[in-house]
């Protein structure tokens, strides 16, 4: 399901304020700066630290 590009705008995440990308394919909103994942539910991004996920280094 895609996201609202107006709400990709907005979303930054709340850890680092650093700037968020979608992965579709996973449903998972990843941060670009800290590497936090976090979940998308029914479409709508869960941008809470408490439900984030560390992503492994790559
Ligand atoms: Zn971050």
């Amino acid at each position: 399901m895609a996201i609202d590009e107006r709400l990709m705008d907005i979303l930054v995440c709340p850890s680092c304020h650093g700037r968020v990308e979608h992965k579709e394919r996973r449903n998972l909103m990843v941060c670009a700066s800290c590497g936090l994942r976090y979940p998308v539910r029914d479409g709508i991004p869960v941008m809470l630290v408490e439900e984030a996920t560390q992503g492994r280094p790559s």
